[in-house]
């Protein structure tokens, strides 16, 4: 792809089936922010983010409650037909949650630590070496995340202090960073001297600046060859969050570096959890490098679109094509890659319209009240009157089941219609 450094070579780890790094094609990760106790509130949000298109799901796992629900929420998913893996979020106990619930070890497909989180002092390193022999013995791999917020103390102050003999010192941002990194390597070094396999690591080391998190993972890419998870921690709310998580992640993506990515928003109130999936698949489709959903390209309107119309019509579409896509990306193979556009005038309309699959052109204010559809670069009917969304709905659905259906679907398809008529 022009202008994209080639994948940073990292070795393959499996995740319940999902591969990771490798070569494999970027991973979509989200996490729940319900009570992993309240198993049915969690089932229903994994449920939600797996349909919205997470490859891989975390829920914390905090509490004896929280680990006691996990095989159940594992179960009833499966009842549903949900089999994207989980992932379980320890901190603080979870050496104790994984001995005293070793089927909540079971249920997981990976276990996330984080070396700042797994205790302190001389309990550190055996707590942390219970967490691996865990995964060892139910052979489950494991991301070792590293956290700004979190960061081992014991560290960041042995390396401070080594900074302040120097006849030179670094800044204490560097140091931090350089931390951090060290973190993550020296983690995955004792992990492995435990008996953990290379091939079962994941490492990430989120920050929540957009400049830190390009540095820290520059360094961690050049200097190891694990799979790494990239994410903005703390990445905010709206704009805000989707903003700083793409300028990050699109520099480092650019750069081949990355194999999983998380998009840590903060949901409004009430808002919806799957909104991290949608921006994290847009983020990849958007740079080209994964397709998920067709993309509508509509112009941003201006003085010629005075009518709300034309941004109802390309809401509408968004979402249709959005709720369409869980049923339509086991009929229609391909489907995720057309591009469809919502025009507001003819200024740009059927310029836009013909390098798209299907587009419309709807009229600008003092212009003929008609939108011509194009298809496939050909100006194919006009659409007028009162109806022209749900027409050019109909139109866009026909258009899928015409050119992304099996031939041996589309052969019965054309016979129904002939029948029809
Ligand atoms: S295509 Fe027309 S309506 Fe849309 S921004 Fe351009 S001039 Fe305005």
């Amino acid at each position: 792809m022009y202008g994209v450094k080639p994948r940073r070579a990292a070795r393959q780890v499996l995740v319940g089936g999902v591969a990771i790094g490798g070569g494999a094609p970027i991973v979509v990760q989200s996490m729940t922010n319900t009570d992993t106790a309240d198993a049915a509130a969690t089932v229903a949000q994994v449920a939600a983010l797996a349909r919205a298109g997470s490859e891989l799901v975390r829920i914390t796992v905090n509490t004896a409650e929280a680990a006691a629900a996990v095989p159940q929420i594992r179960e009833r998913l499966a009842a549903m037909g949900i089999d994207a893996p989980l992932v379980g979020d320890f901190h603080f106990n979870g050496h104790r949650l994984l001995r005293r619930h070793p089927a909540c070890a079971e249920a997981l497909a990976k276990l996330r630590i984080n070396p700042g989180n797994v205790g302190r002092g001389s309990k550190r390193d055996e707590q942390f070496a219970t967490m691996i022999e865990f995964a060892c013995r139910y052979d489950k791999p494991v991301r070792i995340g590293v956290n700004w917020g979190s960061l081992d103390p014991e560290l960041l102050a042995r390396m401070m202090d080594d900074n302040a003999r120097l006849a030179q010192p670094e800044e204490a941002a560097v140091v931090t960073r350089k931390a951090l990194v060290a973190s993550a390597l020296e983690s995955a070094q004792q992990a492995e001297e435990l008996g953990l396999r290379g091939d079962q690591i994941i490492l990430s080391c989120k920050v929540s600046g957009v400049q830190d998190l390009i540095a820290v993972y520059r360094d961690l890419a050049a200097r190891c060859d694990y799979p790494l998870h990239l994410g903005l921690t703390e990445a905010g709310m709206g704009s805000k969050g989707i903003v700083a998580s793409t300028a990050a992640l699109a520099v480092l993506l650019q750069e081949g570096i990355g194999d999983t990515i998380r998009i840590s928003l903060t949901p409004e109130p009430g808002g919806d959890r799957t909104r991290e999936v949608v921006v994290a698949q847009e983020i990849l489709q958007t740079m080209g490098m994964r397709s998920f959903t067709p993309l509508v390209i509509a112009c941003p309107g201006c003085g010629r679109t005075t009518s709300t119309f034309f941004q109802e019509l390309a809401d509408r579409i968004q979402s249709y094509l959005r709720v369409q896509m869980p049923y339509w990306r086991g009929r229609y193979p391909g489907v995720e890659n057309m591009r469809v556009a919502v025009m507001g005038c003819v200024v740009n309309g059927p310029g836009e319209s013909k390098h798209a699959n299907i587009g419309i052109s709807l009229p600008g204010s003092g212009e003929n009240p008609v939108a011509p559809v194009y298809i496939d670069g050909v100006r194919t009917v006009t659409l007028k009157g009162d109806n022209i969304a749900a027409e050019f709905q109909a139109l866009v659905e026909q258009y899928v089941r015409r050119n992304y259906a099996p031939e041996g679907v589309k052969q019965a398809a054309h016979m129904e219609e002939a029948a029809e008529r």
